[in-house]
């Protein structure tokens, strides 16, 4: 694959490149540019010159650009499930699903084409108006993850592009081929030269260059808090404004009076979509004693039924990578140094023919699980879920604002009071009562404390890639007195 720069397809300015492995077997997928600090200039250079011409196309033109992006992506989304499946591992459905997310981001923020207002603010005196512009940052920087590689991109291209900044995308290591797929479709649809480009390259190696780039106005990033508390540090340098959605570790309520079924059903979709690998996963299970058992029995029974391995073929396919089946690894062996009781799973798969070097790990349950447990403390982000046993209220809702992150909530109950309840105590910037996820378009997608600043979805999300400009006039045409000036 190639980096595209100024509207060219190139390799990294030294040749140099990076292996993509494909997850399921562990075999060399591709290669992609390893970047330098010349090529990331280039790019930047290559966006700030762009920025002018593309807002003034103006936001009916910048929609129409995207639309024609979906439209392209839509006939030809085959084969971006199929790079999605080689590339990240998903199974089959999850990859079907994750391009229908994709359209709805682009159609959805495409739509804002004719929303982008301002105000007229009267001024201190007659005759005079504050004219309030939403204007774009300018150069903005998209770092995403490789969780959710098109899901992402799309979040942050589309509103970016709509509002009239134009962009460098440097995604994931792990998920380089499906950024380039989506950026040949912006460029097929008619981008112009500039506006969208492509770096690849490791964050450990060119991250910091790029985001404390003088000319940058805005980075947005989605993966790890350690990467946010970061960037934060670097773009101290340039005062470019941050969106950061970063780490999450939910907590996901079964109280005494749930429909058992659906909180296991939905718990199995919290924890085991993505094989895990999702910032809205379910985490930390708390479940009411007097049901604990009725649901413990349904929710292993359909633990127990999840077949994994090749995602085409397959209820949950491989982790991301080697590391991702260590650090699976690593939490299981802190279970068992705290004797926690392993009720489901536990271990790497045996595997055979082409995955039996793929990176699987098989979907666990652990029983009564303390609070201050690494597996309640710390981000799994696997297909490894804790439980622990509540009884009262109060309990329940102090050990689930007990995380430093604070994106997704789930809480299944029939009881409105207690639904009501928990809207003001829980503090997650999203609460799910009696349904699954993911987010929609439409809703403000955002984190409190750890899991980051600001936000994507809906009017809010738009507006983070616009900023206020003030223009004060005086249209009277009258001498102009300026009492605090003698004489004038
Ligand atoms: P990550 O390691 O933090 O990487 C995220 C992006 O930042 C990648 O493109 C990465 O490039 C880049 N990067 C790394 N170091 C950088 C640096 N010093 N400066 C600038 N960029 C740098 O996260 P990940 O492992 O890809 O994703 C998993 C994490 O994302 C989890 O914590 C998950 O909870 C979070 N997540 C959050 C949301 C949300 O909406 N809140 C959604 C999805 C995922 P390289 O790949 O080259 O290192």
């Amino acid at each position: 694959m190639k980096n595209y720069i100024d509207g060219q397809w190139v390799d990294s300015s030294n040749g140099k490149t990076i292996d993509k492995l494909n997850p399921s077997t562990g075999e060399l997928l591709d290669k992609f540019p390893a970047s330098t600090t010349d090529d990331v200039d280039r790019a930047i250079d290559a966006a700030e010159a762009s920025y002018e011409a593309w807002y003034a196309l103006g936001s009916v033109e910048r929609g129409r650009i995207i639309r024609e992006t979906g439209d392209r992506i839509k006939a030809a989304r085959k084969e971006l499930e199929e790079i999605l499946i080689r590339e990240c591992g998903k199974v089959k459905v999850q990859a079907a699903e994750e391009v229908d997310g994709v359209l709805d981001q682009v159609y959805y923020y495409s739509e804002f084409a004719r929303k982008i207002t301002g105000d007229i603010v009267e001024g201190t005196t007659s005759h005079r108006k504050i004219f309030q512009y939403k204007i774009p940052h300018g150069v903005v920087i998209a770092l995403t993850p490789w969780n959710f590689p098109a899901a992402m991109v799309a979040r942050k291209l589309a509103p970016a592009l709509l509002t009239g900044n134009s962009v460098v995308l440097k995604p994931s290591s792990d998920t380089p081929l499906t950024a380039e797929w989506i950026v040949r479709k912006f460029v097929e649809a008619g981008i112009p030269r500039g506006v969208l480009n492509l770096i690849t390259g490791k964050g450990s190696e060119i991250g910091d260059y790029i985001v404390s780039h003088k000319k940058v106005g805005l980075v947005t990033m989605t993966g790890s808090t350690e990467t946010g508390q970061r960037i934060i540090q670097n773009t101290a340098k340039n005062m470019a404004k941050t969106i950061l959605e970063l780490g999450g570790k939910a907590p996901f309520i079964i109280w005494k009076d749930a429909y058992l079924e659906n909180a296991a059903r939905a718990l199995i979709w919290a924890k085991f979509w993505n094989a895990g690998q999702s910032c809205i996963a379910a985490e930390r299970v708390y479940v009411h004693s007097d049901v604990k058992k009725k649901f413990m029995d349904i929710f292993l029974k359909m633990t127990s039924e999840i077949r994994v391995g090749d995602p085409t073929t397959s209820v949950m396919g491989p982790l991301i990578n080697r590391g991702a089946v260590e650090t699976m690894e690593s939490f299981m062996s802190k279970a068992r140094q705290e004797k926690l009781n392993i009720v489901a799973g536990g271990k790497i798969p045996d595997m055979s023919g082409p995955l039996k070097n793929g990176f699987f790990f098989e979907p666990t349950v652990i029983d009564n699980v303390p609070q201050e447990s690494p597996l309640f403390q710390e981000e799994i982000f696997g297909p490894i879920v804790g439980i622990h046993e509540v009884s009262d209220k109060e309990t329940m809702f102090r050990l689930a604002n007990d995380s430093r992150y604070g994106l997704a909530s789930y809480l299944f109950t029939s009881d409105m009071n207690l639904v009501y309840e928990a809207s003001e105590r829980i503090r997650f910037g999203e609460i799910y009562v009696n349904m699954p996820g993911p987010e929609a378009s439409q809703g403000y997608h955002t984190g409190f404390r750890m899991t980051g600043q600001a936000g994507e979805g809906s009017k809010y999300g738009i507006e983070e890639y616009l900023k206020i400009k003030n223009v004060y006039v005086d249209y009277s045409g009258n001498k102009l007195r300026i009492g605090t000036v003698p004489g004038f």
